[in-house]
């Protein structure tokens, strides 16, 4: 990612339409956590007194939206984050990006380019993601994507009810610091699509014996093992899982 300072807007970005639709902050900070993944801070007075709570989705507009239309590939125009970190009062929100390294994808070419002082346009999703407030414990599983949204849901969750869970990344390297620890499992140079290393280390894990409240997150095909193994080895209902397909081979830009 490049960091050099440029914080005049864009002749685009001063006439962009979604711009004023779309609440928007410029990157105040750029931080590598890992070697795959980075936190980028959004801040600014339209992001003052946003209201962002865990299980909030941010959609970057990661394309101008007309010459996306133009070539018919509208999809190219948004991809979809998860809140990180927020201050309402101060004007800012976080999000991690995982650099997953296929090429040509219009995500990662975003994040190279992103550079301090540059201008975002985003879309707030309130709580595209809810996970049960009253269990008396909860179970998360997946990998470097769904570790931004595990982070927000943890820290809110009172401290002394139990969590446990698996966080698989590409490498021990590439886990980022949770608020509360998970069982870490690193792939090694295995592929995270259809992933029986992290069916299997969550069959490893000892849990109570009643359910609690699960939250799947990563990629598509995965986290359904995932909830099959809860549901068939473990005796889970299905109303007791959460999932959140974030990507899955092939497709791009899932939201
Ligand atoms: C609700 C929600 C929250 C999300 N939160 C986060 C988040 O906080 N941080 C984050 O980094 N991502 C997050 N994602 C996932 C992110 O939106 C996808 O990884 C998205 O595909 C990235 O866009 P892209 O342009 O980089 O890749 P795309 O162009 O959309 O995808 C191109 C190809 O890249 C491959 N690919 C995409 N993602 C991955 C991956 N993770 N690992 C391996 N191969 C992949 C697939 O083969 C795909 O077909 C979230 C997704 C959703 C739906």
């Amino acid at each position: 990612m490049r960091r050099t300072e440029d914080p005049a807007p864009t002749t685009y970005e001063r006439f962009d339409l979604g711009r004023r639709m779309l609440p928007g902050g410029r990157i105040e900070q750029l931080e590598r956590l890992t070697p795959t993944s980075t936190r980028l801070r959004l801040a600014g007075p339209k992001l003052v007194g946003v209201p962002w709570g865990p299980g909030d989705r941010v959609r970057i507009r990661t394309a101008a939206v007309l010459p996306s239309l133009a070539r018919l590939r509208a999809g190219d125009a948004l991809r979809t984050y998860s809140m990180w970190d927020a201050d309402p009062d101060a004007g800012w929100v976080d999000v991690v990006l995982f650099d997953h390294g296929t090429p040509d994808s219009i995500g990662l070419r975003w994040a190279d380019e992103a550079r301090i002082g540059q201008y975002v346009v985003l879309l707030r999703d309130a709580r595209a993601i809810r996970v049960p407030r009253d269990a008396s414990w909860y179970l998360f599983a997946g990998e470097e994507t769904a570790a931004a949204g595990f982070g927000a849901l943890l820290r809110a969750l009172p401290a002394d009810v139990p969590v446990l869970g698996v966080h698989q990344a590409a490498t021990d390297a590439d886990h980022i610091e949770l608020p509360r620890p998970l069982t870490r499992i690193s792939r090694n140079g295995a592929s995270a699509a259809s992933s029986q290393q992290l069916v299997d280390a969550v069959a490893a894990l000892d849990l109570p014996d009643a359910p609690g409240a699960a939250y799947l997150a990563g990629e598509a095909r995965t986290i359904q093992m995932v909830r099959a193994h809860l549901v068939q080895d473990r005796g889970w209902s299905r109303r007791e899982i959460v999932t959140k397909p974030f990507w899955t081979p092939g497709k791009r830009g899932m939201d």
